[in-house]
């Protein structure tokens, strides 16, 4: 059976904190999140995403934000932890398809690399993920370099009937 999941998160740039989405950090941007975590809006959308698609809750139901452990966790490796509940659900993930909308980042340069990054934690070729960029042409939050947020549609295969 095939099911499909949406995540999507996103979170305020503050000065003086990192940047990380898809586990890529961008060391020359001087704003970044000011989260329990490294504040990957990427990583955090995709497992929803997963979540979603497995009809199995959502991002904080499996790493809470009040989680000592977690504090300044890299999110990227949320990916690779949540795999024990794909595999409970005996899914797997046929295509990811993520777009992020930030108005100062420049995602294409490092796609290829967030893209390895993301296959890597699910265990998938990097051909069934897809990473993109949006500046949302200066509109809101993200087009005007106050926030940044992700998007992302799963299709997960289960041997369930
Ligand atoms: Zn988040």
């Amino acid at each position: 059976m095939l099911k499909i999941g949406w995540g999507y998160d996103i979170h305020r740039l503050h000065d003086g904190y990192k940047t990380v989405l898809g586990g890529v950090e961008f060391p020359t941007y001087p704003r970044g999140f000011n989260t329990h975590s490294d504040g990957d809006v990427v990583a955090h959308a995709i497992v929803d995403a997963l979540a979603g698609a497995l009809g199995a809750g959502s991002l904080g139901d499996y790493f809470p934000e009040d989680d000592p452990n977690d504090q300044n966790a890299r999110s990227i490796e949320f990916l690779s932890r949540f795999r024990p509940v794909m595999e409970r659900h005996h899914a797997t993930v046929s295509n990811l398809d993520c777009t992020i909308f930030c108005s100062d980042v420049r995602i294409g340069p490092v796609a290829e690399e967030m893209k390895r990054n993301i296959a890597d934690g699910l265990g998938v070729p990097t051909g069934s993920v897809n990473v993109k960029g949006k500046t949302n042409d200066g509109f809101g939050p993200e087009g005007q370099g106050q926030a940044i947020s992700a998007t992302v549609v799963v299709q997960v295969a289960t041997d369930a009937k």
